[in-house]
């Protein structure tokens, strides 16, 4: 599989086309970001970190029944995905109160939530991503109700089975975005699921297993992605 034309560098991975139609490389590089990108480092050996979580989620995901872009890895970082036609939504589902959810509204952190709530936002770094409702993603014709309703359904669904096999592991799954696209008429889960995109606490001590490491200079966040990405892909 020849790797062809950057199409799209985004703030930690970059998407090539490959000499096959319809298939495309996602490089996790080492890249990290956080706060809208007011704090950046490369980090040896991140990329390699998520790649390896994002591949195993998202095949436990597919032998669930969930339908995803994932096709196979081409090497430890670099990912063979089919080529969806992404939807500009950052669809967030929340377990428990955290990160932005306990900043803007009366809710302490940890805070559990039953059921679940789906937040979603419109993906658009210049407008800093803002908050959208139904109203508003019909408004904008990003989806319509049958599809914003589909995007919901499968967000919950992966919510359940993640939240089981985090369960397993000792780890309590917080929250966590989404990224889907569509294939033909089919809305498929795209991007990447990895401690970049989660929120995850060690049940037992509290200790956060994710990207807030990085942004709140909890640790070194290498070696905790090192730990938890052993731990999933042994799960
Ligand atoms: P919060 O709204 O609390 O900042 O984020 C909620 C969850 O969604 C967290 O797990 C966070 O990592 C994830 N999330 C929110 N926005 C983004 C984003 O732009 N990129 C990534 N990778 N994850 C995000």
């Amino acid at each position: 599989m020849l790797k062809g034309d950057l199409l799209y560098a985004g703030k930690a991975k970059s998407v090539y086309r490959t000499d096959q139609e319809g298939v495309f490389l996602v490089e996790f590089r080492d890249d990290i970001t956080a706060f809208d990108g007011g704090k950046k480092d490369v980090l040896s050996r991140k990329g390699y970190f998520n790649a390896r979580v994002s591949a195993y989620l998202f095949r436990h995901l597919m032998e669930r029944g969930i339908p995803t872009h994932f096709i196979e890895m081409a090497d430890d970082r670099r990912m063979l995905v089919r080529s969806l036609s992404m939807i500009p939504l950052e669809v967030i589902v929340r377990n428990m109160a955290a990160g932005s959810m306990s900043r803007n509204y009366p809710i302490a952190e940890g805070t559990p939530l039953h059921p679940p709530v789906i937040v979603i936002d419109y993906k658009d770094d210049v407008r800093h991503d803002p908050m959208l409702n139904d109203d508003l993603i019909m408004a904008l014709k990003i989806l319509n109700a049958g599809e914003l309703a589909r995007v919901k359904e499968m967000a919950l669904a992966v919510n359940t089975h993640l939240i089981r096999f985090f369960d397993s592991l000792g780890i309590t799954l917080v929250d966590f975005k989404l990224e889907f696209g569509r294939l033909n008429d089919e809305i498929m889960l795209g991007d990447e699921i990895s401690m970049d995109s989660m929120r995850l606490w060690d049940t037992s001590t509290g200790e956060s297993l994710d990207k807030d490491v990085y942004r709140f200079s909890k640790g070194d966040v290498m070696e905790v992605y090192r730990r938890v990405a052993d731990k999933i892909c042994a799960g």
